[in-house]
């Protein structure tokens, strides 16, 4: 195992009626506060007014931005910051899923910074100060609730790039299940995916000798592939939609890599896919999560035929390493295709003319990965595969 620092100063506040904490919680960070949100989901569910409700309870001087679009934009951060600078907020509250939750982190520290907010997913700058932010999360999926990252697109350069800093963890997130059991079915499914995928990107180590480690990660991949089945069956089964949500905190809040040498290539991959098509994360991810796991397996088969045997019950007897880790792979694709996320870019009109920039740009600050490094030609294939 190797060394590691563990911090995570977010306080998480979950159950049933948390939403009734709100006021308490933003209190002690001022008086002045930005409500960020998206497409208007909040509205429709009534959330909007009951949050309305809880600042208008402290007396606090409200302004909003909404509109923040799935796959967030630096425009939409621009607006943020200006509101920022100009209604000197003192605290940022993002309701909604991870894209308003990421926009809320790059506008808290954009709007302490001179230049351009897209400078801290470039390396340009890095983050110094940020505005606090708390959240209240609507939908199991980014984990971006409890960890210090942000996702940005860059619409104008069609770059997507992400942003990370201690400064941008929130002071708190609440954490109602029920405020998921409108997520729409598709929601749903990427969501799980893009949990699972958190955890692949983690667990998918060369670093040995890490069994607790490992066996989190197997476990938050069980509780999601039980539980994400119920809840796209009954979207309002408390349970299964409380596990989901837990599950997709811990599959990103610092818990699993402690020790590990992480790999993140996929996530770098299907970022350049949505940064042109513009096509939800977690698809992107169904694609290419088992075409990348096919593609490296045999770097460390034994990891795979673990994963087979621990995560999907796969029978080894009688099978060579690779017919189990295959087994596992197939596994993976076979439950994506039953909880009816896309398995090929071609289901999302995406054709191959694209495939070269997107392995150039994955590859732009080097080779991508640790698991097995990854070049232009090992993305460009991988996305070959995934056409
Ligand atoms: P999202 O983009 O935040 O939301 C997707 C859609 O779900 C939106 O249309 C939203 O509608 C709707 N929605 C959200 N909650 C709902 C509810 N309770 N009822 C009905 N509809 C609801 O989805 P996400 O998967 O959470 O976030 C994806 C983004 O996060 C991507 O940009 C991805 O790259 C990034 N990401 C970040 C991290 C991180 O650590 N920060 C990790 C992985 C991925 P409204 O807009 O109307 O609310
Ligand atoms: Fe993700």
């Amino acid at each position: 195992m190797n060394n590691f620092e563990l911090y995570n100063p977010t306080k998480l506040v979950f159950g049933k009626g948390t939403v009734g904490r709100l006021g308490e919680l933003v209190k002690p960070f001022g008086t002045r506060v930005l409500l960020v949100y998206g497409g208007g989901s909040i509205k429709r569910t009534g959330l909007y007014d009951q949050v309305l409700s809880q600042l208008s309870g402290i007396g606090v001087t409200v302004r909003e931005l909404s509109g923040i679009e799935p796959n967030p934009r630096l425009s939409s951060v621009h607006k943020g910051v200006e509101i920022c600078r100009k209604e000197n907020i003192d605290f940022i509250l993002p309701v909604g899923g991870g894209s308003v939750i990421d926009a809320a982190k790059a506008i808290a520290a954009g709007a302490k910074y001179d230049g351009d907010a897209w400078d801290f997913c470039t390396g340009k700058a890095q983050i110094e100060d940020a505005l606090p932010l708390g959240t209240v999360l609507t939908l199991a999926a980014t984990g971006s609730e409890m960890n210090g990252n942000a996702v940005i697109s860059n619409w104008e350069e069609k770059l997507k790039r992400g942003l990370g800093s201690k400064l941008v963890y929130p002071k708190f997130s609440i954490l109602d299940p029920e405020l998921t059991f409108t997520v729409p079915r598709d929601q749903t499914v990427n969501g799980i995916v893009d949990i699972m995928s958190h955890v692949f990107e983690q667990y998918f180590s060369r670093t040995t000798d890490i069994p607790l480690q490992e066996r989190f990660a197997e476990s938050v991949l069980q509780t999601v592939i039980e539980n994400g089945e119920k809840a796209i069956e009954n979207g309002s089964d408390y349970e299964a939609r409380a596990n989901l949500l837990l599950s997709g905190t811990y599959a990103l809040n610092g818990t699993l890599p402690n020790g590990v040498v992480t790999d993140w290539a996929t996530h770098g991959i299907e970022h350049e896919v949505s940064a042109i098509y513009d096509i939800p994360h977690g698809a992107g991810l169904a694609i290419i999560f088992p075409n990348w796991m096919k593609y490296v397996y045999q770097e460390r088969v034994e990891r795979f035929v673990q994963y087979a045997v621990r995560v999907w019950n796969v029978d080894p007897a009688g099978k060579s390493d690779d017919e189990i880790a295959l087994a596992g792979i197939q596994a993976t694709r076979d439950y994506f295709t039953r909880i009816g996320a896309p398995a090929t870019l071609g289901e999302l009109n995406i054709g191959g003319d694209q495939l070269d920039r997107m392995a150039e740009e994955a590859v732009r600050y080097g080779a991508i990965g640790s698991f097995k490094k990854l070049e232009k030609a090992d993305v460009k294939r991988i996305l070959e595969l995934s056409l």
